[in-house]
C-alpha cells in the first residue's frame, strides 16, 4: 500500500500547489488568448497531456491531477461513499462546444501571433490577486460539491475537461493496439472477493472486467488501487 500512499501525497501535493498552477488548466484562458492570437499555457498542457495519454492513457488523473488531490481525501475520510455507474459522457457535452469555440475563436482572430506560456499569470503564479482567490474558490466549491451531489470523483465523471482529451487518446492506442502502460490481468486467480471494486475511486465494475479478462475502461485512471488490493494478486501493471 506504500505505492498507493505515495500517488496520493503527490496528487495532494498538486492541490497545494494549484494557486499556483490553476491558469494551466484553465478551459477559459485558451479562449481568452486565442481570441487575441495567442497560445496560452493552458492550451500547451492540454496537447501534452493528450499526447501522453498515447502512452500512458490517463496516469494523469490518477497520479498527478490536483482535482485528484481535492476529491481523494473525500473518499478515504468515506465523506462521500456513493458510488457513480452511468452518465460519464454527459461530460463531453460540455467539451465538445468548447473545442469548437476554440477553433471558432483561432480563426476568426487571423493568424497567430505567437506562444505565452505564462499568459495571465503573475510571475507565472495563477492567483495574484482578489479576483483570482474568487475564482480559486468557486472552482474548488464546484469540484468538492459535485462529489457530494454525484458520489466519488463526481466532478471527474460530469465535468472534468481536461479527462476527454486523455479519454480519445486512449481510444486512439486501443485502435492501434501499442504498447503502452496498462492494467493485465489473470483472471484464474480471481476469487471474486470484490474488494477491487471497493477500492476503485472511479466506481468502476472491476471485478466485472477481470472475468472478462480485459481491464480497458475508459474512465481508469490507472491509479492502481485495485493493483494493490487485490489479495490474490489477479491485477497489475504492464506495458
Ligand atoms: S480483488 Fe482480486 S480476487 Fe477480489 S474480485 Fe477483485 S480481482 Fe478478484
Ligand atoms: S480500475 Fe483499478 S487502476 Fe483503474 S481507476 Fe479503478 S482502481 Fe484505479
Amino acid at each position: 500500500m506504500i505505492r498507493q500512499k505515495i500517488r496520493k501525497s503527490i496528487t495532494f501535493i498538486s492541490f497545494l500547489l494549484y494557486p499556483i498552477t490553476m491558469f494551466y488548466f484553465s478551459p477559459y484562458l485558451i479562449i481568452d488568448a486565442a481570441s487575441k492570437g495567442l497560445v496560452s499555457g493552458s492550451f500547451i498542457i492540454f496537447v501534452t497531456l493528450f499526447l501522453s495519454s498515447l502512452l500512458v492513457g490517463r496516469f494523469f488523473c490518477g497520479w498527478l491531477c490536483p482535482g485528484a488531490g481535492m476529491q481523494n481525501p473525500l473518499i478515504d475520510m468515506k465523506v462521500v461513499t456513493k458510488p457513480i455507474k452511468k452518465g460519464a459522457w454527459i461530460k463531453f457535452l460540455f467539451w465538445a462546444p468548447w473545442i469548437v469555440l476554440i477553433v471558432f475563436v483561432f480563426i476568426i482572430s487571423g493568424r497567430l501571433k505567437g506562444i505565452d506560456f505564462f499568459y495571465s499569470t503573475h510571475n507565472g503564479i495563477s492567483i495574484s490577486d482578489p479576483l483570482a482567490y474568487i475564482i480559486y474558490y468557486a472552482v474548488i466549491t464546484i469540484i468538492i460539491g459535485l462529489n457530494f451531489i454525484f458520489g466519488k470523483r463526481g466532478f471527474c465523471k460530469y465535468l472534468c475537461w481536461i479527462s476527454p482529451f486523455m479519454i480519445i487518446g486512449r481510444k486512439i492506442r486501443n485502435i492501434f493496439n501499442y504498447p503502452s502502460l496498462r492494467l493485465k490481468v489473470n483472471s484464474t486467480l480471481c476469487n471474486q472477493c470484490r474488494k477491487c471494486n471497493d477500492s476503485c475511486p472511479m466506481s468502476i465494475d472491476v471485478c466485472d472486467l477481470v472475468q472478462k479478462g480485459n481491464m480497458e475502461h475508459y474512465e481508469c485512471t490507472l491509479c492502481g488501487s485495485c493493483v494493490d488490493t487485490c489479495p490474490q494478486k489477479a491485477i497489475k501493471f504492464g506495458f
